[in-house]
């Protein structure tokens, strides 16, 4: 360890990138219906998803999602046919 390292504390390893969790007391838990707004305002979700090999679209998500601003969880939207869960 050197000195000047922005991080030191509770966190001993580095985090991925796709491990970031805002650190902000405002996260929620309001899994259970499906949101596409977060209550903090923003539209941007971390969530697992399958890509079709074929174009690219997204073939398959997974409804439990993580809010990429203030780390609330919620529950993702499905497409009118059907649930994507498990
Ligand atoms: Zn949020």
């Amino acid at each position: 360890m050197k000195h000047g390292d922005k991080q030191h504390g509770k966190d001993k390893k580095p985090k991925h990138i796709t491990e970031l969790k805002p650190e902000s007391n405002e996260a929620m838990d309001i899994r259970g219906i499906p949101t596409t707004v977060c209550p903090c305002g923003s539209m941007v979700w971390n969530l697992k998803t399958v890509f079709n090999q074929d174009d690219g679209s997204i073939e398959l998500y997974f409804v439990d999602m993580e809010c990429a601003q203030c780390g609330t969880l919620a529950t993702a939207p499905t497409p009118v046919n059907g649930t994507l869960e498990e």
